[in-house]
């Protein structure tokens, strides 16, 4: 298919062992043995793929990986990224670790998120290696840890890395993705006066006002977000995740919390976010002096979104025509990933891996075929970026 010999063989060897290994991040579940396994195992692999290898700590027992092929000098570097950490598997319906492969789908946690697009960066380097390919920019290669949680590999190997472009294996669908929305949670509170239940005139209801809220929130959603459109991903939107008040039956609720989430476009700041609130909050107490509440940010990850006419875009969109032989698709994805990092440290990033379904759910598997394609894509992308 492509001109760079991709193994299907080989890349569906990768990705049985890396299904085998347990890698459930410990934050998500305390039994969870985390990446330490995995990092021994792509350590090996890489070496045999002829790469400079070292593990670099992020917390004890959680190292991410950083492969090297240097360049011969005076080209473009690239990053090629994606996470060994998996969610938990008590939810599932199948075997977690023993990959099964039917109708050309491979099945397993992990298969789709992420560790066929780890087979693709992989099947690509030993692609681009088998194909006589001298880079003149570097190749790095950065398997982080605990994506699924706090991103505190990325985070690490930002301190370290720094390359004019990268490009994560997430799985995308096979098309080409350059945005995606962030996320924020707030808390609300709402403060009351506890009193009998027969004292009207005394108690003040922390839920009922709180009720308040919740209309805005339904009016934000309903009339504000739809507004915000983006060109790739659409409109914002928020929701009550939590609530949590009361005292008893028989008493007036002194306070009542509410904990939202918001999932920003690239232009919202943690700033806009809770402008949004104080408005709504300073409305409301105006028109009510026994209205009171209080708005917090508890985390702010941003959007991100990439030029769509950023070279690193054309040189993906160039690969993909080449080695599919048709244009891609190029989207926006809905969850956040930690590309928003990478762009933060100023480093451009685009989102191409496989298609399957069930990243954390009963059921994952990932469509071999897209694997492959995925390999040669990468592996022609990096020779024209690095070349
Ligand atoms: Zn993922």
């Amino acid at each position: 298919m492509a001109h760079w010999p991709v193994n299907p063989t080989q890349i569906t060897r990768y990705l049985i062992d890396m299904v085998a290994i347990n890698s459930i991040n410990p934050s998500i579940a305390p039994d969870g043995p985390g990446e330490a396994e995995m990092a021994a195992w792509l350590i090996e692999t890489c070496q045999t793929l002829g790469l400079e290898t070292r593990e670099q700590d992020v917390v004890p027992g959680r190292p991410n990986v950083i492969a090297r092929w240097p360049g011969t000098g005076g080209g473009r570097s690239i990053l090629l990224t994606g996470h060994t950490d998996i969610v938990q598997v008590d939810n599932m319906t199948i075997d977690p670790f023993t990959a099964r492969i039917s109708d050309g789908r491979m099945y397993g946690r992990g298969t789709l998120d992420m560790k066929s697009g780890l087979a693709a960066v992989l099947g690509a380097v030993m692609a681009l290696r088998e194909g006589g390919f001298k880079p003149a920019g570097d190749i790095i290669l950065g398997f982080v840890v605990d994506e699924e949680f706090g991103s505190l590999g990325t985070h690490a190997l930002l301190n370290e890395i720094k390359t004019d472009g990268a490009i994560l294996s997430e799985p995308s669908g096979l098309s080409i993705a350059i945005a995606h929305r962030g996320f924020a949670w707030v808390t609300l509170k709402t403060q009351g006066k506890a009193a009998h239940g027969s004292l009207y005139g005394v108690g003040v209801d922390a839920i009922a006002h709180m009720g308040r809220l919740l209309t805005a929130l339904e009016k934000m959603e309903k009339d504000v977000f739809p507004r915000h459109i983006h060109p790739l991903l659409g409109r914002p939107s928020a929701h009550a995740s939590l609530i949590d008040g009361g005292l008893g039956i028989s008493t007036y609720p002194d306070a009542c919390t509410v904990k939202i989430e918001h999932r920003p476009l690239p232009d919202e700041t943690p700033e806009s976010v809770l402008s949004l609130w104080h408005e709504t909050i300073d409305r409301l107490s105006a028109g009510d002096p026994r209205f009171s509440a209080t708005v917090e940010l508890d985390l702010f990850q941003p959007g991100y979104e990439l030029d769509p006419q950023a070279p690193l875009v054309k040189t993906l969109e160039s690969a993909y025509e080449t080695t599919l032989g048709k244009r891609p698709v190029v989207h926006g994805m809905f969850g956040w990933l930690d590309s928003a990092l990478l762009s933060m440290a100023g480093i451009p990033t685009v989102i191409i891996g496989p298609s399957g379904e069930g990243s954390h759910a009963a059921v994952e598997y990932v469509e071999m075929d897209t694997v492959f394609h995925c390999a040669a894509v990468i592996a022609e992308a990096v020779s024209q970026w690095c070349g």
